[in-house]
């Protein structure tokens, strides 16, 4: 390995997901972003099921809530024993400080933008911890959880879609996953635009249902075209994301 660039390109991110559904993210694996990551020896991808550290036979990973209330809480013990086996057997010779459990709950910090940067350019791997029912015990919250997010003010009945859409988010920011290098800095957000929302894009048929393309997009002139798009880009952060403005 001579260069340090070439050292990052073929670093390769592990992703583990603890589920109760490792089909769910075994089948999103196949396309996108999971699939391009992997495929180019960015990323390696995981899932492993809670069910395999029952703490019995019937395969129990839940129990009723102290207190009383409904809905079942996931186990510490169970979860605890799937983390030590997901460190032992995937994430290896990975030292402690560069791994970094994720959970999702309502609770969390809002996941955005620059947290997917950060977590895209860092080299820890990840463990996302995929909460079901109605929770997770809060010891092992404390006890092993370095991150809590939330995707937004409501709740999903599970944690597999919040964790792969925070994977999503991060992945598509690693540098050679996405085809064309430039384009995740060219979307919202991105530096490109200098983390504003994106301006609105049209294709072909030049006029559809009597609505014409902008004359602009068509003029071939390029500068007229940076410059519309520019504009478009701040009118829509003003109208839809006006504290992005001021951030
Ligand atoms: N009883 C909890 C909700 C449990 S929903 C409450 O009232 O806050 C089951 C699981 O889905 C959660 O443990 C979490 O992992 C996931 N989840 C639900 N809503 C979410 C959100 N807005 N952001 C991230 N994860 C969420």
């Amino acid at each position: 390995m001579e260069s340090t660039e070439q050292e990052i390109a073929v670093f390769m991110r592990k992703i583990s997901f603890i589920t109760i559904h490792p089909k769910i993210i075994d089948s999103y694996r196949q396309f996108g972003v999971f699939k391009s990551a992997e495929a180019a020896g960015l990323a390696k991808i995981t899932a492993t099921d809670l069910r395999d550290f029952a703490a019995d036979k019937h395969g129990s990973i839940d129990g009723a809530p102290y207190g009383g209330g409904d809905g079942m809480v996931m186990r510490a013990d169970c979860l605890a024993a799937a983390l030590a086996s997901v460190r032992t057997n995937f994430l290896g010779d990975s030292s402690e400080k560069k791994i970094k459990v994720i959970f999702t709950s309502p609770a969390g910090k809002l996941w955005a933008h620059q947290e997917a940067k950060a977590f895209a350019e860092s080299d820890e791997s990840l463990v996302f911890i995929c909460g079901r029912f109605a929770g997770v015990d809060q010891r092992f919250i404390d006890a092993h959880v370095d991150e809590e997010y939330s995707i937004g003010d409501v709740v999903l009945a599970g944690g597999e879609l919040p964790t792969m859409m925070i994977a999503e988010s991060i992945l598509r920011l690693i540098p050679g996953v996405l085809g064309d290098e430039g384009s995740a800095a060219e979307d919202s957000f991105g530096e490109g635009l200098d983390g504003r929302l994106e301006y609105p894009s049209y294709t072909r048929p030049p006029e559809w249902q009597g609505h014409k393309v902008p004359d602009v997009l068509m003029s071939g002139n390029h500068q007229a075209i940076g410059k519309w798009r520019r504009e478009e880009s701040l009118r829509i952060t003003k109208k839809f994301r006006p504290k992005l403005l001021f951030s």
